[in-house]
């Protein structure tokens, strides 16, 4: 069985869903016909600075990425363990205003950048289950990538790209017949 670890990068927004999320990601896989034991590392690693771009105050998710997985092999981690990255905070990609998330399938890692994900941040009332159901999406999708597939344009699969969050909210959290099939293959 597969082993995929979660990793905090912040304590706010993030600790309080994560025994929720871990199922959530396993219920996915396993509804695509993939068995895997989801596991929530022990310790919040702090985002290092060097991957804080003051301009634009934001983190550049590939620097996260590779931060992540030297910080895991360092703890003894295997490099082929999946693993993802999910902090509270704001990323950008070089080319792009922001992103939701990122992955390094050739590192077996990827990164959710949540800030985003909450309703707060585009001005509108808290909703917690919203926040949650996004936090879901964007780790199921990064997750996707981490274990080899690549956008889908299938209605609904969470491998859809979203640039935006009403794109979020328009996807499922669960992998197409394809996806899916590619996933077990
Ligand atoms: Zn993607
Ligand atoms: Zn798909």
């Amino acid at each position: 069985m597969k082993r995929i670890i979660i990793v905090p990068f912040t304590s706010h927004g993030v600790l309080e869903y994560l025994d929720a999320l871990k199922e959530s990601l396993a219920e996915s896989l396993r509804r695509a016909g993939v068995e895997a034991e989801v596991v929530v590392w022990s310790e919040v690693l702090k985002p290092p600075i060097k991957c804080f771009n003051w301009e634009r105050k934001q983190y550049r998710a590939q620097c996260l990425i590779e931060y992540l997985r030297s910080t895991l092999q360092l703890s003894g981690v295997e490099r082929s363990t999946p693993v993802l990255g999910l902090g509270f905070l704001d990323g950008y990609e070089e080319g792009l205003n922001f992103v939701f998330g990122e992955a390094m399938p050739n590192l077996s890692a990827a990164i959710v950048f949540s800030k985003r994900l909450r309703q707060e941040f585009y001005g509108s009332p808290p909703d917690f289950n919203l926040y949650f159901e996004r936090l879901v999406k964007e780790a199921v999708h990064e997750l996707g990538h981490v274990l080899g597939l690549d956008h889908c344009r299938s209605p609904g699969c969470v491998m859809n790209f979203s640039n935006s969050i009403v794109e979020v909210d328009a996807k499922t959290r669960y992998f197409c017949n394809e996806c899916s099939r590619r996933l077990k293959g």
